[in-house]
């Protein structure tokens, strides 16, 4: 684990912990001298995660689409920024950039990049850890969700189980730096 892949909101949410959770992630990343990959947004938790790991004089390294380069709402002050065409794109440069995956609470987008991951994963293309810091319980409902799909034989106990779910910043990272792959659960019997 050397370049940590953050995906979190583009909105802060109402509750500051999250932010103060994205600043202590950041943080925390820098001063154990991972390199910090994300979207390179400067706005919502992206800008305080970033900006924090910046503080720390961390690496981070931006991937941003043409369109949010337009809107202004990319962060000028990076190591390095990549910007690329389209959101898809995007996602494989982040992907390819980065080898372990931290979600933080957020919206369509963090889901969508942390969900195109666990696909990938479950299928055997990508062995990553992919880590959900569940700050005050944030992930909860979703989480009972992947439970309600593994009751139903939607998604298999040990691909609902590659998702490494902490609370605690260090205990996260702890626990993905210790992480091996199943590599033996295929997604079909
Ligand atoms: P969301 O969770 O819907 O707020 O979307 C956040 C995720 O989508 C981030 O991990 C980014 O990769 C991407 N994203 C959404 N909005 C922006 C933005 N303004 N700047 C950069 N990336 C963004």
């Amino acid at each position: 684990m050397q370049n940590v892949l953050v995906f979190c909101g583009s909105s802060t949410g109402k509750d500051p912990v999250y932010a103060e959770q994205a600043r202590a992630l950041g943080a925390a990343l820098a001063r154990k001298g991972y390199t910090l990959i994300y979207g390179g947004g400067s706005v919502g938790l992206m800008g305080v995660l970033a900006d924090a790991a910046l503080a720390q004089g961390g690496r981070v390294v931006g991937v941003i689409t043409e369109h949010l380069l337009a809107k202004e709402v990319c962060h000028t002050g990076l190591s390095e920024l990549h910007v690329v065409p389209t959101m898809h794109e995007r996602k494989v440069l982040m992907a390819q950039l980065s080898d372990a995956v931290v979600a933080l609470a957020g919206g369509y987008g963090t889901l969508d990049e942390l969900f195109e991951l666990a696909t990938l994963g479950q299928l055997g293309h990508d062995r990553r850890p992919l880590g959900i810091l569940n700050t005050l319980g944030f992930y909860d409902h979703l989480l009972r969700h992947l439970d309600h799909l593994a009751a139903e034989g939607f998604l298999r106990r040990e691909h609902r189980q590659m998702l490494i779910v902490e609370e605690e910043i260090n205990a996260l990272i702890d626990l993905m730096e210790d992480y091996e792959s199943d590599p033996v659960t295929p997604k079909w019997l």
